[in-house]
């Protein structure tokens, strides 16, 4: 990371910009006014003028960093578990037999609102959270900035087509987040389906599932008829099991944001999972490069909420911005410090677009010549 231009600490030290870059140039570091100084040059030009460099963005960002949970403040959570696969091969049509078959007990009404990420409880009380953003690019998308909110992959195969790339991108992906795969050979009611083709299609990538003596778990499955989607889910349950998932609800939340925008009426609306601690109303939370004050939270079923504790997909009012999908959020104590890091990582971020953008420009001119 690079921080200030040569312009600014020559300012913020009450010398010459001159001086600054002459400094630089001793130490065999050409630079211009306007180009930022890393760390160690930082410190070191500082140094050769009697000043100590103190780095407050990184203060700031400290503010947010979380401290390990003693082990007996962690409680079991719901695994989160994101559906992938090759296009048309049935992920669309397996969360909505699962949306619509599955709302929870004894509670009014169905999922009504689509919020990119949804909870269901099954018949023995537990839960699991899916996320429901179109095809896996969110999961992509997610991965690429550093988010990791899933805890279990369904890869949907179906059982009348082949392993597509899309399935084995799909798999490489999982397999390269350590998250563990089940998969869902779907399409079984279909009387081309041969499932069996599938199932030795993955023995050929190394990858056994159970029928075939290996320890993935699969279920041939009908996202149509709804053949087989229960036992999926009790074999995500017993994949979530034995990775034991906990978080500790007690604390300041945490997590990731699914998706945002902005509603007309109701300003930027964004759907966050939560992941450690518990979310309330009232909380100041900062997420990517906005932040403001939680002013009403509503889950999937369009209820109005005051907390949300781990593994809850809610929909939050009250930031000030839409922050992108895979950004982190956090909730601090103060709302001046959510306001002035947010206020900091737009400043670096719109300083490197415009860097990269003046980049791109030279190297056009380039071209041309
Ligand atoms: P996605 O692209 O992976 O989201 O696939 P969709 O859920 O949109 O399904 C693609 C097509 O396959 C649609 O026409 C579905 O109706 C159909 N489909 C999905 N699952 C099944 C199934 O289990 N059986 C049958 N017969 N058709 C299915
Ligand atoms: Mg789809």
């Amino acid at each position: 990371t690079e921080f200030v231009t040569a312009q600014e600490v020559a300012t913020m030290m009450g010398v010459s910009t001159t001086e600054i870059i002459s400094a630089c140039m001793s130490l065999g570091i050409m630079v211009t006014m306007n180009q930022r100084l890393d760390a160690e040059t930082l410190s070191i030009v500082a140094d050769e003028f009697g000043f100590e460099v103190e780095f407050v963005t990184a203060d700031l960002e400290e503010a947010i960093e979380e401290r390990e949970d003693a082990p007996e403040d962690l409680k079991p959570r719901a695994p989160i578990v994101t559906v992938m696969g090759h296009v048309d091969h049935g992920k669309t049509s397996l969360l909505d037999y699962i949306r619509e078959e599955n709302v929870i007990a004894g509670e009014s009404g169905g999922i009504t609102q689509h919020i990119g990420a949804y909870a269901v409880s099954l018949d023995g009380g537990q839960k699991i959270t899916f996320l429901d953003t179109p095809g896996h690019e969110a999961f992509t998308a997610m991965r690429a900035r550093g988010a990791q909110v899933t805890d279990i992959a369904i890869i949907v195969i179906a059982a009348d087509d082949d392993i597509m790339p899309q399935t084995r991108e799909a798999i490489s992906h999982a397999q390269a987040a350590g998250v563990p795969i089940v998969f869902a050979i779907n399409k079984v009611d279909k009387p081309t389906a041969n499932p069996e083709k599938i199932k030795e299609g993955l023995a050929n990538m190394n990858l056994l599932v159970e029928d075939w003596g290996g320890k993935i778990q699969s279920q041939d499955i009908s996202a149509k008829t709804g053949q087989g989607v229960n036992e999926l889910l009790e074999k995500v349950l017993l994949e979530a099991e034995m990775l034991d998932l906990k978080a500790n609800p007690d604390k300041l939340a945490s997590g990731t944001v699914v998706e945002a925008f902005l509603d007309k009426g109701r300003g930027y609306v964004s759907t966050v999972l939560v992941q450690g601690g518990t979310l309330k109303i009232g909380d100041y939370v900062l997420a990517g490069t906005c932040s403001g004050k939680v002013k009403a939270m509503q889950d999937e079923r369009g209820k109005i909420v005051r907390e949300a504790g781990p593994s809850s997909p809610i929909s939050i009012l009250g930031l000030d911005g839409a922050p992108q999908a895979g950004d982190k959020f956090n909730v601090l104590e103060d709302e001046k410090e959510a306001k002035q890091i947010a206020a900091k990582r737009s400043q670096l971020l719109r300083e490197q677009s415009v860097r990269t953008q003046r980049h791109i420009t030279l190297d056009e001119i380039g071209r041309r010549i």
